[in-house]
């Protein structure tokens, strides 16, 4: 399947590369890395990316081109949805864009049902979307660059926890070396994407006192809203890492971390260590991710969707309340 996508893509001169909203570093990585990719190639590329950019991405190679602005839609010969196999998961307005484009291929490693895609490569088995890129370009015999391997790199390190969760497997291990031999500086990205951000720490200290332990130890759910947001000068940007900060503490099996979004409406993330699996409970919500990691959009008050995730997750887990 990477042959078929690097041949489509190679078909096409001019080309958008789209990712999901509130992107993460993946998202960020995959979509930097294929621009610079088939830049390198002589194409004219496009990065779009709805909701806002994490400070500690605004680093990678690249990022001055990102848009949430769409190019006239005449202009694009191809679109590629990464990190994401939905176009409703890039946003309503990229949606309506990649409906008019005449072709669009997909790479992802999300779980869920896939109905797009021109090929739509779609793997569950692979730890990252910057992972498979990077398995393809080696494939293809593409050039990578150093910003391309910069970019995939970061991708790769935030989607394994810096090389530390289950999908650290030999194969991304493999990748990694290839992109740090291609010019990637861990220590670089590293100093950028894991620098000590004292807000974020005070937020986390406030989840963490507030968080209601259940079924033993083994449920943690921690809970923000807009007033505690706006009480520690912060955003929903800043609580990237809390939900792994709760699944961290000793006997927790599984985390959730619901928090109020200023469009309205709650985002909740939620995380096991394997044992159970947290994307049937996103999908059945209508979200989805992987076994371990999976989220979900809700049209609820903050209470009514940490009762209904608690509910959930304690039966999923053979729990009682
Ligand atoms: P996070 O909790 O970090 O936002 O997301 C964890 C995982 O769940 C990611 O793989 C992400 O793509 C997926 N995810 C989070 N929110 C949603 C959502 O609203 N819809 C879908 N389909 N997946 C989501
Ligand atoms: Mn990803």
């Amino acid at each position: 399947m990477s042959r078929a996508v690097a041949q489509a893509l190679m078909a096409a001169k001019r080309l958008l590369v789209v990712s999901h909203y509130d992107p993460d570093g993946d998202a960020l990585g995959a979509s930097l890395g294929l621009s610079h990719l088939l830049r390198t190639q002589g194409k004219q590329v496009w990065v779009y990316s709805a909701g806002p950019i994490p400070e500690e991405y605004e680093f990678l190679p690249g990022m001055d081109q990102v848009s949430d602005g769409l190019p006239p839609l005449k202009e694009v010969e191809m679109a590629a949805l990464l990190d994401c196999h939905q176009p409703e998961r890039a946003g309503a307005k990229a949606a309506e864009f990649l409906a008019g484009v005449p072709r669009a291929v997909v790479v992802d490693h999300h779980r869920g049902p896939v109905e797009y895609g021109d090929p739509a490569w779609v793997d569950a088995g692979y730890a990252a979307t910057c992972l498979m890129l990077a398995e393809m370009a080696l494939e293809a015999g593409w050039e990578i660059s150093p910003a391309a391997a910069t970019c995939l790199f970061a991708g790769l390190q935030t989607d394994t926890g810096s090389f530390r969760y289950s999908n650290a497997t030999p194969r991304a291990f493999r990748a990694a070396a290839k992109l740090v031999e291609a010019g990637a500086d861990p220590w670089a990205v590293s100093q950028q994407v894991y620098a000590t951000r004292v807000k974020r720490l005070r937020l986390l200290a406030r989840v963490l006192e507030r968080m209601a332990v259940l079924a033993g130890g083994r449920l943690a759910v921690g809970q923000v809203s807009l007033i505690d947001l706006a009480e520690m000068d912060a955003d929903s940007r800043d609580l990237e890492d809390a939900v792994e900060a709760i699944r961290g503490v000793p006997g927790v099996e599984v985390a959730a971390l619901v928090r109020e979004m200023k469009t309205g409406g709650v985002k909740a993330s939620m995380r096991s260590r394997g044992g159970v699996d947290v994307a049937a409970v996103a999908i059945a919500l209508g979200g989805g991710g992987h076994k371990s990691a999976a989220g979900m959009r809700m049209d609820l008050s903050l209470a009514e969707a940490r009762e209904l995730i608690i509910s959930r997750l304690l039966k999923a887990m053979g729990a009682e309340a």
